[in-house]
């Protein structure tokens, strides 16, 4: 089987990422990416940019979305690939999902100023691209800025997060309604970084269980934030659920981010990649306008 470069999961400055729908089709391209998703946090509106702009490249493209769920009080992140992203019922529970964050981020702002860092709504308005989605990383760059910290990975060990200063509980998706958007809208749910979570054992398994009953058909196994050995133990995972497996950097931002688009290990030769199921939702470069670089 040809091993494909999929990169199914990066952020554009629709969210929380830096670079424009364009410019992350560009880089995409020129790391030898030869099929993409852009998959903003609860977000569509880069959509036909991100999908313009990959055709044109020659790069085959699925549309895809990154809705934050609360799972057992902790946030969990659900991927969506292959979605229509005129569908309305999934554009109304992304604009829910979304809505409560100008709220979350004056309270965050509030409790970071008790702490001593003070202006830091207004600093991460700076560096937010969509006022929709003022997030935690705009707060992060902003605190950068100001000398808080010396890169964004040390604001989240140190505040932003549960048990530090300026972390706020936020009630996002339920989990079965974020599988349900996606599915309606002709997508695979997949869960995303699984690693990342900090669920025990049976949590864990109910997360996975539950996922998987109200429809959910993937898990991403290979992705930025996973080592070696997250990738082993993942890759069993989903050969004992029966899930697909999904390949995704999580880029964000040059320079902020670990892993380059595009540049990962392929996913274990056991696996179903995600794509497989998902041919008939790809949006096919009609011939590649220009040759994209061989991937080392
Ligand atoms: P929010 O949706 O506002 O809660 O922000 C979540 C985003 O913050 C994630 O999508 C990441 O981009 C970023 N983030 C969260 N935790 C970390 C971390 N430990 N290190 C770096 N970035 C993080
Ligand atoms: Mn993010
Ligand atoms: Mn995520
Ligand atoms: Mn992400």
């Amino acid at each position: 089987m040809h091993l494909m470069n999929a990169d199914l999961h990066c952020h554009s400055n629709v969210s929380d990422g830096t670079l424009t729908p364009e410019a992350l089709a560009t880089r995409a391209h020129a790391q030898g990416v030869e099929l993409w998703s852009l998959t903003d946090h609860d977000e569509l509106a880069g959509q036909q940019r991100a999908r313009e702009a990959a055709l044109a490249l020659g790069i085959d493209y699925l549309a895809g979305t990154e809705i934050s769920v609360t799972f057992i009080n902790q946030t969990v992140h659900i991927i969506g690939l292959g979605i229509n992203p005129q569908d309305a019922a999934l554009l109304a529970g992304l604009a829910a999902t979304r809505g409560g964050r100008r709220e979350r981020a004056l309270q965050m702002a509030a409790e970071l100023a008790r702490v001593g860092v003070p202006d830091t709504f207004e600093g991460a308005l700076r560096y937010v691209g969509n006022p929709d989605l003022i997030s935690r990383t705009h707060f992060a760059r902003y605190m950068v800025e100001a000398g808080v910290c010396s890169d964004t990975h040390s604001v989240f060990r140190n505040y932003l997060t549960q048990g530090n200063p300026g972390y706020v509980p936020h009630q996002w998706a339920r989990l079965g309604d974020a599988v349900r958007w996606i599915v309606g809208a002709g997508g695979v749910a997949v869960i995303a970084h699984p690693a990342r979570y900090r669920f025990s054992a049976n949590e864990e398994y109910a997360l996975f269980t539950e996922f998987i009953a109200h429809g959910g058909r993937g898990v991403e196994v290979v992705t930025g934030s996973h080592s070696l050995n997250d990738q082993i133990r993942y890759a069993q995972t989903a050969l004992e659920f029966g899930l697909l497996a999904s390949r995704g950097s999580d880029f964000h931002s040059p320079g902020e981010s670990r892993t380059e688009l595009g540049k990962l290990p392929d996913l274990p030769g056991t696996l179903t990649p995600v794509w497989q199921a998902l041919a008939h939702r790809v949006q096919r470069a009609a011939g590649a306008a220009a040759s994209a670089p061989a991937s080392t």
